[in-house]
């Protein structure tokens, strides 16, 4: 077969620049922790609408000040590597693509942290970060750092409810079936909060119960007593709430009949942490009772 191979020349043409006080004799380090301005081109300005939507975006930017290519370069350690496996800004097209973190916007002014680029440096795009295809454990430190609990809210969003269990076991100490029902219904309630685009940071966690699902309602809610968005109810109802200020939310009664409800499901002969993982295979309505409070218009 042949293949023919056209050598394109791309015309590219800046959308903007890069403004900071970065000159070419700093580190990458020492460079990313300047803040930088974008300024956007007047005629590319409309492309930045709900830009804000973005924390982090990746800058597509042009090393203006590297004319040399180096095919193979030394890293940090020593250690030799070819260009396409480093950052280094010796590369054949001089592009430069870094992930930044979006601080505020002026108009069409974008002020960024974590930008490498020197000052002057010609933009060639800007992108939405996507860091979809990154493994729940390769989650960057910068975005751990600003949204502590992501992994958390990823685990409830994709139902994940093993992980969430191996997660509060942590803090529990062991694996075991009453933690895994904490596991079961806080999932389940966060899952109806997401899907009204809430956050639990504006509703408390009362917690009516003494025993292994606290631990779990604690964990998966983010609701605890540091934050001062959990208190404790009378522990002989066996129920759990996550209401906010106006009083809505949900209550979730855990049933009488779950204990015998787990045994006819579960083999005796499992171990507790075994118990625990089966557990979260069961069905929800068959362990809890939910209710959907509407708040103050329901006391009326
Ligand atoms: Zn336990």
């Amino acid at each position: 077969m042949l293949t023919l191979i056209l050598t394109v020349m791309i015309t590219l043409h800046p959308i903007g620049y890069v403004h900071n006080k970065c000159m070419e004799s700093m580190t990458p380090e020492r460079i990313k922790q300047e803040i930088s301005e974008i300024e956007i081109l007047p005629e590319y300005a409309e492309g930045l609408k709900s830009v804000e939507a973005c924390r982090y975006l990746d800058l597509v930017f042009y090393l203006h000040q590297n004319e040399c290519v180096q095919f193979t370069t030394p890293i940090r350690t020593g250690e030799e590597r070819g260009v396409f496996a480093t950052r280094s800004p010796n590369r054949p097209n001089h592009l430069g693509i870094t992930t930044v973190k979006l601080k505020k916007r002026e108009g069409n002014k974008l002020y960024v942290e974590g930008a490498d680029a020197l000052n002057g440096s010609p933009v060639l795009d800007l992108k939405c970060c996507d860091t979809s295809v990154y493994e729940q454990e390769n989650i960057h430190n910068a975005i751990r750092v600003d949204s502590p609990r992501i992994d958390i809210v990823r685990n409830i969003l994709s139902n994940e409810t093993k992980e969430l269990l191996l997660k509060s076991a942590q803090l529990h100490g062991h694996i075991c079936p009453g933690l895994a029902l904490g596991v079961l219904g806080a999932t389940t309630v966060m899952q109806k909060l997401y899907e009204q685009g809430e956050d639990s940071k504006d509703y408390i966690l009362t917690v009516e119960m003494q025993n292994c699902l606290v631990d779990a309602l604690l964990f998966v809610t983010g609701c605890t007593p540091g934050t001062h968005r959990f208190q404790e109810g009378d522990p002989a109802r066996m129920s759990f709430s996550l209401k906010n200020r106006e009083g809505r939310g949900w209550e979730v009664h855990l049933k009488d009949s779950n204990r015998a409800w787990i045994a006819k499901q579960v083999p005796a002969s499992f171990s507790v942490a075994e118990k625990g993982f089966a557990v979260l295979q069961l069905c929800f309505d068959d362990l809890f009772e939910m209710t959907e409070l509407s708040g103050k218009s329901s006391e009326n």
